[in-house]
């Protein structure tokens, strides 16, 4: 038996024989050619059925995966409109005398280059995209036909990398999982690897060709892959993949179900999320809205401070996949363990308890109108409430809501769309607890952060792995704040959810239930097993 491991894209386990997914060799001649008008007509032909390929990959996107992962097979079909591309393929056919081939190999080599070495991270992933046309163009060219490459038995994919359109084109009643050299885990393929529920390994370093028709188990609980596992690994790992498989079925059946207890109470469940990579999830496990976007995310993938037009897109791409179910915004909680270069934020001795979230955005407005505006923006194209991190105080809230009103004011002046939205607070401090009543008169709704606010109230640090024995998450300090802050947000007519970890564990729903929570907002994969739980309870008992 050998073992390579990886990184993993979904927790699942894929048995099957593995298949070496070859690309052919494509050689590409750079002699000159003479009749340069023919070459041009070969492009223009190629050009016309890549996109029409991108289109047909984009229907079948939408149907494998949603709506968000489709774009990408848009975006793929304008690039391949894009004058520059397009100038720079002519140029080099009519000004190099070269064939179509090459011409589109290095018009697309280059390109990519460019995007790769941008400093903007959407960009520079827009190289992979370029890279992935050029090479649909190619295959037309060179007549390679990509879909035999997959074989006509069902198998696990060994690959160097997978490029998005690849993965949408590949038969997926034959694709068991797949395994990649290469890879990252926001690239698109990874991307399109869990909405479609297909265990993968990223960056394995021991594939080897002599892989081809072995057979093998990725076990995406441990990012690994067992290449002629032995006979008793074999049964252990077939064993819990009819349990997962078994699990699933049960789930799937509460798809478009309410989420409903057995005397009539119905609260919603919405997802966790830190950007785009996950709205798939979101839409797989039937979420009914978005109760957390952590958009520090957004903030840690820039290798410098993102402008109001990038943060726009990235608000916007998730808001208007998601319209018109809610999506709850946070405000940027950078600080304590999350942190960027750029900032240059200084080293604190108690960095949970220092300059963190709502107390930098209060203190660089510049910094925080930017976030603000391209929030409003976004919020014309859906549904979005906003909330604030780690309040303590009604003035912080006054503050924060005056700035938003500012930056409203701001964009309605340049002429600019902007959505109505709702306002809340998160209470994720013995401070915003205790002042809840107050806090409920002047926004729209709560959120409770569970994790800081046990943190906070038990005094212990969510950093700190020597304090495991002293945490409790059932503490019944904790409970007892979670449902005086429901009960205050009740008496003033606002509604409360719960966004912290503690929220997606089972022990607890029906104790939320019976506080009178509104809204559960957890990782998208609790989505269902919270909803059968749920199902389950009567509160009138
Ligand atoms: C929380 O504190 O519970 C919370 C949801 O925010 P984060 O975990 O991002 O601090
Ligand atoms: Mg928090």
């Amino acid at each position: 038996m050998q073992v390579g491991t990886g990184k993993s894209i979904l927790n699942g386990i894929a048995i099957g024989k593995l298949k070496i997914y070859k690309k052919k060799d494509t050689t590409i001649s750079a002699a000159a050619v003479t009749d340069t008008e023919a070459e041009i007509q070969r492009f223009e032909k190629a050009q016309a059925k890549a996109i029409e390929q991108q289109t047909a990959l984009y229907e079948k996107a939408l149907a494998e995966a949603g709506e968000d992962i489709a774009e990408v097979f848009n975006i793929h079909a304008m690039m391949l409109e894009d004058d520059d591309f397009v100038d720079a393929i002519k140029e080099i056919i009519n000004g190099q005398k070269k064939c179509a081939e090459y011409a589109v190999k290095t018009a697309g080599d280059n390109q990519a280059a460019v995007f790769a070495a941008m400093d903007d991270p959407y960009l520079q992933a827009r190289s992979a995209d370029v890279e992935d046309i050029a090479q649909c163009m190619l295959d037309i060219l060179q007549g390679v036909d990509t879909d035999s490459l997959q074989g006509t038995e069902p198998s696990i994919l060994v690959a160097e990398d997978l490029a998005p359109s690849e993965t949408v084109r590949l038969d997926k009643s034959l694709l068991l999982g797949f395994i990649t050299r290469e890879g990252s885990s926001n690239s698109h393929t990874a991307i399109l690897a869990r909405s479609m529920n297909i265990p993968a390994l990223i960056q394995c370093k021991e594939i080897s060709p002599e892989w081809d028709g072995k057979m093998a188990v990725v076990d995406g609980y441990n990012a690994c892959v067992y290449v002629d596992p032995t006979p008793d690994l074999l049964e252990s790992l077939q064993k819990r993949q009819q349990e997962d498989r078994k699990k699933q079925a049960l789930l799937q059946e509460l798809k478009g179900k309410t989420n409903t207890t057995l005397d009539g109470t119905t609260i919603n469940v919405f997802a966790n999320i830190g950007g785009m990579g996950d709205v798939g999830a979101v839409q797989q496990n039937d979420g009914g809205g978005v109760g957390l976007f952590r958009t520090e995310f957004v903030y840690l993938n820039c290798k410098d401070y993102p402008t109001e037009d990038y943060q726009f897109e990235a608000y916007k791409q998730v808001v208007e996949s998601l319209a018109p179910k809610k999506v709850v915004i946070r405000t940027c909680d950078i600080g304590a363990d999350k942190t960027v270069d750029y900032m240059k934020l200084d080293k604190e001795d108690n960095p949970a308890l220092g300059y963190r979230a709502i107390r930098i955005c209060l203190t660089r407005k510049d910094f925080f109108k930017t976030q603000l505006r391209a929030l409003l923006r976004a919020s014309a194209f859906g549904n979005v409430s906003i909330m604030f991190p780690m309040i303590i105080s009604l003035r912080e809230l006054r503050d924060a809501k005056a700035t938003l009103e500012e930056c409203r004011e701001e964009l309605i002046a340049e002429g600019k769309a902007v959505g109505k939205v709702e306002v809340g607070t998160m209470i994720e401090t013995p401070a915003a607890v205790l002042i809840a009543d107050d806090l409920a008169e002047e926004c729209d709704f709560f959120s409770i952060g569970t994790n800081d606010l046990t943190q906070y109230t038990c005094a212990l640090d969510r950093q700190n792995a020597k304090l495991e024995p002293f945490f409790n998450p059932h503490h019944p300090a904790v409970l007892k704040a979670i449902q005086m802050t429901i009960e205050a947000g009740h008496r003033h007519g606002i509604w409360v959810g719960i966004c912290g970890e503690l929220g997606a564990d089972p022990a607890l729903t029906e104790v939320f239930l019976r506080m009178g929570v509104d809204e559960l907002s957890v990782n998208a994969k609790s989505i269902l097993p919270l909803r059968k739980i749920i199902r389950s309870v009567d509160l009138s008992k």
